[in-house]
């Protein structure tokens, strides 16, 4: 839980009032800070698991909308990055972005 009370990036402790909870199922919660002081914002995924609880995050520049938006949308496949190399190997931005 110290990644949740103090901010990673100037170490200011964390306000539990300011930390957002964007999703919660199972035992599980996706929550957003950000900092009060560096304004540096952290999503972090904590864990009630039966080894007890645990959290994993991460500095994101995203706010809580754009995790929400992007939570929501499919995984990138390999298929999709194919797609987009042959898109721009073929001339393609170029020709979309006037270049
Ligand atoms: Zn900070």
């Amino acid at each position: 839980m110290k990644l949740v009370s103090y901010c990673p990036v100037c170490h200011y402790h964390y306000n539990p009032l300011e930390a957002r909870v964007l999703d919660e199922s199972e035992g599980a919660h996706l929550i957003f800070v950000r900092c009060g002081r560096c304004k540096s914002a952290i999503v972090a995924l904590i864990l009630n698991g039966s080894f007890g609880i645990s959290s994993v995050g991460l500095v994101t520049d995203l706010d809580g909308d754009e995790i929400d938006k992007f939570r929501e949308l499919s995984s990138i496949t390999a298929d999709d990055v194919i797609a987009n190399y042959e898109f721009i190997r073929g001339g393609e931005l170029e020709r979309v972005v006037g270049l």
